[in-house]
């Protein structure tokens, strides 16, 4: 088995690896063997920014720090890192989100890898430089248009989800969500004092056809790299960007992804039958709006917030053929339990695995990454927020610590 060597956006035929194999499956398996004759000595250096932020963000980062030098050691890299300061860190230290040093970092980086922001100390400062200004910076300045969140549950923690075990155990989907468009931006965006005692407030969903089309190929050229399927949600029956939305994903369809078979929902339909029979889905494209609905809705299908992780993806620079991208676990910073060293570092461990698989097209490292996550957890480790009668809970350090243990072993 060769490795495979792709970035998103570029051709490849559908493929059958261990990716399309539920994590359960990968629990009980060990890594292939290409990852075993994997060596990465002779690619160029790839260029880390990482963003630590505030509260349990730097203590999640330390444990992507030992993996990248775990990488590095192996020979799996080479990873050269930045550091950077972003939200309360960097309004303590030059009093804004984000400065426009980090901003250039971040610009020439070939990843950026985010902790999280915020907390109660900055809730105070003006709107304009408090923490979350940094990543919206970010997101907006890097144009990350597509949003990835994949919802995968992982066998020991199928207990953990609120839904029946059959259901959720094996689940691996992935959602993508239009992130600078709809109606979060669409102008106008008012509320208007009537005069007679009342206002009205307005705000304005719009797309155009390139918005569209753009996050499609995303969503196509994901289904492609996965079981092959892509579901669009949209509500063609009531909008007008609905009925847009459903026109160009059948024409991208048409004119390039016709091996992969398209479907489309409703989105309430489609929130519905989330949680009624998830697996029935591969990948789910859908607007910003229904985007950031069903992304939380198909989250809590895989038990608890430390274990998501989420890319943001810019477009492919025709120059450079490189796409800018941000990667974050969807988390927040956790003021309740920061700087006690509970956290759960898995959010941000499987988010740097998605930086591999979609910045790097490294997937036998993200797979394996993803096993060994599996076969801690399958060895009864636990963090606070996961944890379970009759389970080990461990503190961030030893979660991060088992984890390379796992990818040492599984890689021989
Ligand atoms: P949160 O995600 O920080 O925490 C919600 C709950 O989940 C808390 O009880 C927390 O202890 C727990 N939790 C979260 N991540 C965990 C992990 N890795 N391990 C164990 N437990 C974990 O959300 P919140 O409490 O609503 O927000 C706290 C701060 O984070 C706020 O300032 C908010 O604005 C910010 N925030 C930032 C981001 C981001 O940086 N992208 C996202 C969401 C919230």
């Amino acid at each position: 088995m060769r490795l495979t060597k792709v970035r998103l956006g570029e051709q490849v035929p559908p493929r059958r690896s261990i990716v399309t194999m539920p994590p359960a499956v990968l629990a009980i398996r060990s890594v292939p063997p290409a990852f075993k004759q994997y060596k990465a000595r002779d690619m160029p250096a790839f260029k880390l920014l990482l963003l630590p932020g505030d509260g349990i963000g730097p203590e999640v980062m330390a444990e992507v720090e030992k993996l990248i030098a775990f990488m590095n050691k192996r020979g799996l890299g080479p990873f050269e890192t930045e550091r950077g300061l972003v939200g309360g860190a960097a309004y303590d230290a030059h009093g804004v989100a984000v400065t426009d040093a980090t901003m250039a970092l971040a610009q020439t980086a070939d990843a950026v890898i985010f902790g999280a922001v915020g907390g109660p100390k900055w809730d105070k400062v003006p709107f304009e430089v408090r923490p979350e200004a940094g990543l919206l910076r970010l997101r907006k300045e890097l144009r990350l248009f597509a949003n990835l969140r994949p919802a995968i549950c992982y066998a020991p923690l199928a207990e953990s989800s609120s839904l029946k075990r059959e259901v959720v155990e094996g689940l691996d989907i992935m959602i993508v969500r239009e992130l600078t468009g709809g109606v979060y931006f669409g102008e106008p965006k008012t509320i208007t004092d009537l005069g007679n005692g009342q206002k009205r407030a307005v705000d304005t969903q719009v797309y155009d056809t390139y918005e569209i089309e753009r996050i499609a190929r995303v969503g196509f050229e994901l289904a492609r790299k996965r079981r092959n399927k892509l579901t669009s949600m949209e509500k063609r029956n009531v909008m007008k960007t609905g009925v847009l939305w459903h026109e160009v994903v059948n024409d991208v369809h048409q004119r390039a992804f016709k091996d992969v078979r398209l479907e489309h929902q409703l989105a309430d339909a489609g929130a519905m039958q989330l949680v009624r029979h998830p697996k029935q889905f591969d990948v789910i494209v859908t607007d910003n709006l229904f985007g950031d609905v069903l992304s939380d809705v198909a989250a809590m299908l895989t038990g608890s917030l430390g274990m998501l992780p989420s890319a943001s993806l810019g477009e492919v620079s025709a120059k450079t053929g490189k796409r800018k991208a941000l990667y974050e676990p969807v988390h927040g910073s956790a003021p309740d339990i920061a700087g006690k060293g509970e956290a759960n570092p898995i959010a941000m461990l499987a988010s740097f695995g998605m930086a591999l698989r979609y910045s790097f097209a490294m997937s036998e490292p993200a797979d394996l990454i993803e096993a060994a996550i599996a076969a801690a957890l399958a060895r009864g480790l636990r963090t606070s927020d996961i944890k379970s009668p009759g389970m080990t809970v461990v503190g961030t350090a030893a979660m991060g610590e088992a984890v390379l243990a796992e990818m040492d072993l599984l890689a021989g």
